[in-house]
């Protein structure tokens, strides 16, 4: 039988009013609210290893789909939403919370892993707000393969087991112009060691609950890192360290995959350093650094894909505010942030490293950071998809005319004919340069080309090619979504007859909306 044991329940206090009204709610880390019924509760997807990994059966049951539809709870399960806060767009926007989601409860899994088991669309909580707490199919379908996509890519992640369909529909408007409509709802389910934020620990802090604060951090250290020490102002330094470590870590791997977040409020950042709250996310194709899937985002263009480093930077100096009421250094909490700085810089060229094929030394620090910097350059000479391009950097070889060389690159091109003249001009030679540094290594072309691929993936989940399998969930053809899902699973190979998943961005998809533009209306 699935054991269910939360300690964040167990060792956090409760919301005082079990009464599921939107209000504000203090001295609580969290409020006990049951999902709201749904019609029909249908497993649209489901992930067999995400089952096996939590003991669950290989494909669904019917009670399962009872459950993570919000019909049914197990024994031992106390459903619960957060309380937190957050700065939205650079502004304190005071109490946010769960107003979406629905912790389930903790399992303790076959081998006493334990994991978070959260529904995401499961009605309202306290912290709805104004809203719903129901996501549409869309939105959940989209959060449950990238997930998964970035886990099979090696980035730290929450995971999902399910979505389910409600068999309610949801209004929304997508585009934020007046015509909202109908569209079916569904519910995602989320896994994770922990679903903390940074605004968890803003919330109390901000109302000066140092108590709150002090027991919410004592939790985290001590439930998930242990290797910390017991708390003490020395351990929650060394926490805030290993969190900053953690977040550049996680900014440079969303470099390496091409991964553009959309909307990295302090309520969206993961305290363990995980990629958290799929919404309006977006993949680059054309490489743009100031792209930004999210159409809220595009005034100031706050989270595009080359400013995600430093929000994440400033995400931190929010974090470190909340700390300081327990740290009491602030000298020590600058140190930190400063350093940030630099751990991002040193990730970013060991990551440009492995990317471009070529082996860490000290001697070509200088001349590597040059060829990173001249790639960017080079990638916004003409349009070129970046996933593409160094995917297929791996397949050029010396010894050839500009037009040779460049040519295992075409694919990557999404105006073929611009590529001629300065254009090739500058790429033939970005590309000697790199071939002439990379001959230094040593390294057989095939090794490299192997490391290459195992850092270049092939396929990721690009935003056209999720509207085109929502389209066919929606119409109850659900094997796109598993085949896209399997497909995923092996982002580094290269798999014969699935190139339709690799393909770049076609020109219908260009201007339309969930292929290139997503709002936060899901
Ligand atoms: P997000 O930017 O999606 O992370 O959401 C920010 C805040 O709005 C969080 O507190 C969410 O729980 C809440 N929220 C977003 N969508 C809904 C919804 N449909 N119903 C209730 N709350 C929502
Ligand atoms: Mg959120």
């Amino acid at each position: 039988m699935t054991r269910f044991d939360d300690r964040f329940v167990r060792s956090l206090p409760a919301d005082e009013s079990a009464e599921n009204t939107i209000r504000q709610v203090r001295g609580a880390a969290y409020s006990k609210v049951a999902p709201t019924k749904v019609p029909n509760p249908q497993v649209l997807a489901w992930v067999p290893e995400v089952a096996a990994m939590l003991g669950l059966p290989a494909s669904p049951t019917n009670e399962w789909a009872q459950v993570l539809g919000g019909n049914a709870t197990l024994e031992g399960m106390v459903p619960y939403a957060a309380c937190y806060g957050g700065h939205q767009f650079g502004n304190w926007a005071g109490q946010l919370g769960d107003g979406r989601a629905i912790t389930l409860g903790e399992l303790v899994a076959p081998d006493e892993a334990r994991w978070e088991l959260q529904l995401k669309g499961p009605g309202q909580t306290p912290y709805s707000r104004r809203a719903d707490g129901r996501a549409v199919l869309r939105s959940s379908l989209r959060e449950l393969v990238c997930s998964e996509a970035m886990f099979h890519l090696g980035v730290p992640t929450t995971r999902a087991l399910a979505l389910v369909g409600t068999g309610e529909d949801v209004v929304r408007d997508l585009l934020y112009d007046g015509n909202a409509r109908p569209e079916p709802g569904a519910i995602t389910t989320r896994v994770a060691k922990s679903f903390l934020r940074f605004g968890t620990y803003e919330l109390p802090a901000s109302r000066n609950d140092v108590a709150l604060l002090k027991r919410l951090v004592d939790f985290t250290i001590t439930t998930h890192f242990p290797s910390l020490g017991a708390p003490s102002p020395e351990t929650y330094l060394r926490f805030f360290e290993e969190v900053t470590r953690r977040t550049a870590v996680l900014m440079m791997e969303w470099q390496r995959v091409g991964f553009v977040h959309g909307v990295m409020n302090t309520d969206n950042m993961s305290i363990l350093g995980l990629t958290i709250d799929y919404g309006p996310y977006g993949w680059l194709e054309g490489f743009d650094p100031s792209w930004t899937p999210n159409t809220t985002d595009l005034p100031g263009r706050r989270y595009a894909f080359g400013n995600q480093p430093s929000v994440a930077q400033w995400n931190l100096l929010c974090l470190a505010n909340a700390l300081f009421p327990l740290i009491g250094d602030e000298k020590a909490l600058e140190a930190v942030l400063d350093q940030y700085s630099e751990l991002a810089a040193a990730e970013q060229l060991s990551m440009m490293r492995r990317k471009l094929g070529l082996l860490a030394a000290e001697e070509h620090d200088r001349e590597d950071r040059e060829l990173m910097r001249d790639c960017f350059r080079t990638l916004v000479s003409t349009e070129t998809d970046y996933t593409l391009f160094f995917r297929r950097l791996a397949t050029v070889s010396t010894d050839a005319s500009d037009a040779q060389l460049v040519a295992p690159l075409a694919e990557a091109f999404y105006a073929p004919a611009e590529v001629s003249g300065d254009v090739l001009e500058g790429l033939a030679a970005w590309l000697r340069r790199l071939l002439a540094r990379a001959a230094r290594d040593g390294r057989a072309p095939e090794a490299r080309a192997a490391a290459m691929n195992a850092t270049n993936p092939l396929y990721v989940p690009r935003n056209y090619l999720a509207q085109t399998v929502i389209s066919a969930t929606a119409q109850g053809e659900l094997s796109m979504v598993r085949e896209w899902l399997e497909v995923l699973k092996r982002p580094y190979d290269e798999q014969p007859g699935k190139g339709v998943w690799a393909a770049k961005r076609p020109e219908w998809a260009r201007h339309q909306p969930g292929s290139s533009m997503l709002s936060c209306s899901s």
